[in-house]
């Protein structure tokens, strides 16, 4: 079945009526990233830094980060990559800077902890900026952000790291654009500032299912209750494609969502038309999209926003994939 899949990688995925969706990848590992991308990939979504981080016995240095950078930008040759600023604490630990709370999750992670050591963030956005050079081809995301200050304060850091490579290692080099993950809920209702201030959003839909049913992304005993699917949720993420094309904000999803065929046929219902996955996603997702039409999605998508569970949105979908076989 995947060869039947991969026989279409080179196609782009664009619907049967003609509507182009960009997919990416997501990725956090180095070693194969360049072999993923040649096969299909628009470029990277999703560059975790965190798992780099990880792989090390301390904090990497200013020119071990830079390199590693590096390597990621030329394994995805001229297409654009959007590398997140580490995202540490929640479900993702570095050994070498423990943290101890009672609520992981609602604490101290993401941009929080970056804000809180501006040693360290400036390291990583001055070797992110030298990685990118002279090129456009780097996009900067900030994690778990869940307020315009620590937006407008990371803004002033990446000028700072900026202005002084400018200065002094070369003046030709470029800044990167610069987004925030949308996975804190009430960002959700401040997309108009948000536009003012940053370049493009990434949905986080595995945070973002996360804070708004109040459900442990990775909890056994609640995991029946996490579902995507949520009327709440869905109607959540229409309503975030809606106010950031209303707003002029280019909007991508980057959560598992993004890779599941019942997910990206209600995202590209909605208007979402960059969408970032896990490689194994990205030849059946491409070949998914080949065989649908946008306005069919569209009905679909009316139907399944006056469904009452994400049991019955999910069985909607099945039975349209199934009338279709
Ligand atoms: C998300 O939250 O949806 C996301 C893509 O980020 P992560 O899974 O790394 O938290
Ligand atoms: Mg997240």
């Amino acid at each position: 079945l995947q060869n039947k899949y991969a026989q279409e990688l080179d196609l782009p995925a664009e619907t049967m009526d003609g509507k182009r969706i960009h997919l990416y990848l997501n990725a956090g590992l180095l070693s194969s990233l360049a072999s993923e991308i040649a096969n299909g990939a628009d470029g990277v979504g999703l560059y975790r830094t965190e798992i780099p981080f990880m792989l090390h016995q301390r904090f990497p240095s200013e020119s071990e980060q830079v390199k590693v950078y590096q390597q990621v930008l030329e394994a995805a040759s001229d297409r654009p990559v959007v590398m997140r600023t580490l995202d540490v604490g929640g479900d993702k630990p570095l050994s070498y800077f423990p943290i101890n709370e009672e609520n992981p999750f609602l604490g101290w992670r993401g941009i929080r902890l970056s804000l809180d050591h501006p040693e360290l963030f400036l390291v990583q956005l001055r070797a992110m900026i030298q990685a990118g050079d002279e090129k456009e081809q780097l996009h900067i995301l900030l994690p778990m952000v869940s307020n315009l200050e620590e937006i407008d304060q990371a803004i002033a850091y990446l000028e700072q790291a900026y202005n002084e490579l400018k200065n002094d290692v070369n003046k030709n080099i470029v800044k990167p654009k610069l987004g925030i993950m949308l996975e804190v809920p009430a960002l959700l209702y401040q997309l108009a500032e948000v536009a003012r201030r940053v370049d493009f959003v990434s949905v986080g839909s595995n945070d973002l299912t996360q804070y708004l049913l109040a459900v442990d992304r990775n909890n056994p005993r609640v995991s029946t209750l996490y579902d995507c699917y949520h009327p709440g949720i869905l109607r959540a993420l229409k309503r975030a494609r809606f106010d950031c094309w209303q707003y002029n904000l280019p909007v991508s999803v980057c959560g598992e969502l993004a890779g599941e065929p019942i997910g990206v046929i209600l995202l590209v219902a909605m208007g979402y038309d960059q969408l970032s996955m896990n490689q194994g996603s990205l030849a059946r997702i491409n070949y998914l999209l080949r065989r649908v039409s946008h306005s069919d999605l569209s009905e679909l998508l009316q139907m399944a926003l006056t469904l009452t569970s994400g049991q019955e949105v999910r069985e909607l979908v099945r039975e349209y994939f199934e009338s279709r076989e």
